[in-house]
């Protein structure tokens, strides 16, 4: 379903460039969650990134459900970028608006009409369990809640993909866990593939089948996690 062909990406700075990623291709098949393990610095953002179009790759390239996102139009990328939904680590709410209307705000650029929006982030504030915290500001919420918010954001306008940039790093333990239970249930019963980076092990061992592991922009290690996380 995602296919990271060959994929390079270098920054070019002050002090000279930056490899952030380098010559990596990974397949990863619908339906499944797919976690990428690093050190801070290791590529995984960038590589994240690339995934829906916020970054292109230097060269190589990134095809998601058969289409190129890395050699597209910006118009055909737009439409490519409402298939792919994002949860991050700060939760990235808009502070001023409520609970509802941050859901509604994916659907009012992607102009689905009042009604129809309104019953979709009804039937999504349910989903992610937030019902009675509609007219809630951000400000109000938990960390957890916050990040209920954020996933019902992202799955507005039914991605086929969600990615995970670190979602659960702000959160406790315990809320750490409610979140990778909401996830690994939406996987199930939506059927949408999760890709997730983070810096911790457990994360991964709870809710991934398959794991990539980072190191300095390449992927050194690539496997089932009970493989990889067992070998000696
Ligand atoms: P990770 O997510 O694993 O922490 P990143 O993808 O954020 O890794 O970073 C990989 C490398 O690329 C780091 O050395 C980082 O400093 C560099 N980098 C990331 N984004 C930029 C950028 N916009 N400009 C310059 N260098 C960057
Ligand atoms: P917007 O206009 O995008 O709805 P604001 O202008 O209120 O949002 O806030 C802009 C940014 O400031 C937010 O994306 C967030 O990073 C930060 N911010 C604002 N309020 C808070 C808050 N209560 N807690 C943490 N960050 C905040």
């Amino acid at each position: 379903m995602i296919q990271i062909n060959n994929v390079s990406k270098t920054y070019k700075g002050k002090k000279g460039t930056v490899t952030a990623v380098q010559n990596v291709s990974l397949n990863i098949e619908a339906g499944e969650i797919f976690g990428m393990i690093g050190y801070s610095g290791a590529g995984k953002s960038t590589l994240l990134r690339m995934l829906n179009g916020l970054e292109s790759p230097t060269s190589g390239e990134v095809i998601i459900n058969g289409q190129s996102i890395s050699k597209c139009s910006s118009s055909q990328l737009r439409k490519a970028r409402q298939k792919i939904g994002m949860i991050f680590q700060h939760f990235n709410l808009l502070w001023s608006r409520t609970v509802l209307e941050n859901i509604l705000f994916p659907l009012e650029i992607a102009k689905v009409s009042k009604k129809e929006s309104i019953n979709r982030a009804k039937e999504l504030i349910k989903l992610v369990g937030l019902e009675g915290r509609e007219n809630a500001y951000p400000s109000e919420l938990s960390g957890g809640q916050k990040q209920r918010v954020g996933i019902a954001r992202a799955l507005a306008n039914n991605p086929d993909v969600l990615l995970c940039d670190e979602a659960t790093s702000a959160l406790d333990p315990e809320t750490t866990d409610s979140i990778l239970s909401l996830l690994t249930n939406i996987n199930k019963q939506l059927g949408i593939t999760i890709i997730l980076i983070t810096h911790e092990m457990h994360v991964i061992q709870k809710i991934c089948q398959r794991v990539a592991v980072m190191e300095n922009g390449n992927v050194v290690e690539e496997g089932h996690v009970v493989d990889v996380f067992t070998r000696p």
